[in-house]
């Protein structure tokens, strides 16, 4: 519905944003993957703030993305948001972003959390789930542990071509090299249960239900059942343990949301001041909770009880730029191994 609603309004974007260059009304035309209800705020405050006016296009990333290369030099977009180092390292490796350079915003996020085409406003973490009734869940505490053979029958995933996927191969990747990551994949895809099959809270429903015992899933989709209305939800819940893996080690794979300033921006100077926005203090509590997730600015806390309820941990501090630089490398390594 909305996505239907944003595309009939696509013809007006392009009017404002030719009004914009002739240097009237300040405009921002900001491409974004993500459809959370706080975001209405978010992009509100901005408005209020600046006087610059929104106009926003919401579409599934990838069709986000093959937009803006349809538009080409013409694209309206100033700004593209989404999900995911892997995504964005696509958008990246095709030449779509510009360079930023701020002091504001080399201040507020940490160096591991942006490169120099785009910044992470919100962290996720991959971490594990199991069904106490199915493992032991001292046996699933590392990613590691997943191609352990004690485990054949037991694991369950979401396809190898999914970027989440993609990007927890690309940290592994960076951490064993390739051969040993390889390796790796070869032993979960022999502990399978299943092909894999669906997205995340699939494969915690799959191990609530002890389809599964084990699987890997992003840290919002838990905390969203853990905040469920449902009372099937939190039952289900009950059954599911989380696991921060890797405590011992390098710790959980991070991965993130984020955007960066596109290439062809009309309004370049409006799309500088909205990414220092998202860098904001308030912006980034909205930009975090909004999808149950962590703010980057490490100075900024979220009040969330379910992100509470899932308790501290050590996140891996691989720089997220290594995860775009490995996106590729990771493919070959699931394609190999027969993760499909
Ligand atoms: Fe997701």
């Amino acid at each position: 519905m909305k996505q239907t609603f944003t595309r009939f309004l696509f013809p007006a974007v392009l009017a404002i944003a030719a009004t914009a260059s002739s240097g009237q009304d300040k405009v921002l035309n900001l491409y974004s993957a993500r459809h959370y209800q706080t975001d209405e705020a978010l992009y509100a405050n901005f408005t209020k703030q600046t006087g610059i006016k929104i106009n926003r296009i919401e579409a599934k990333e990838d069709e986000l993305l093959e937009r803006i290369r349809n538009e080409g030099a013409n694209s309206p977009a100033d700004i593209f948001l989404t999900v995911d180092a892997a995504r964005l390292a696509k958008a990246d490796e095709l030449g779509l972003f510009a360079p930023v350079r701020s002091k504001l915003l080399e201040d507020r996020i940490p160096a591991n959390l942006r490169s120099p085409d785009w910044f992470a406003f919100s962290t996720r973490a991959r971490v594990i789930v199991a069904n106490r009734e199915q493992v032991k869940v001292e046996d699933v505490q590392n990613y590691e542990d997943l191609a352990n053979p004690k485990l054949k029958g037991k694991v369950c995933s979401r396809s190898g071509s999914h970027p989440y996927n993609i990007s927890l191969m690309a940290s592994l990747i960076a951490r064993m090299g390739e051969e040993k990551a390889e390796q790796w994949a070869r032993g979960v895809v022999a502990n399978f249960a299943r092909a894999p099959k669906g997205g995340d809270t699939d494969q915690i429903k799959s191990v609530a239900a002890g389809e599964c015992g084990v699987a890997v899933s992003n840290t919002y989709y838990l905390a969203r059942l853990l905040r469920s209305e449902k009372p099937e939800d939190r039952r289900m819940m009950e059954r599911v343990a989380i696991i921060w893996p890797n405590q011992k080690g390098v710790g959980a794979h991070i991965n993130i949301s984020g955007g960066g300033m596109l290439k062809s921006a009309p309004n370049k100077e409006s799309a500088v001041k909205f990414l220092e926005y998202l860098a904001s203090d308030d912006a980034q509590r909205y930009f975090a909770d909004g999808n149950n997730e962590w703010p980057s600015v490490p100075t900024v806390a979220v009040k969330n009880s379910a992100l509470e309820a899932m308790g501290k941990f050590k996140a891996d501090p691989l720089p997220v730029a290594a995860l775009a630089k490995n996106a590729a490398a990771a493919q070959r390594t699931y394609d190999r191994a027969g993760w499909k």
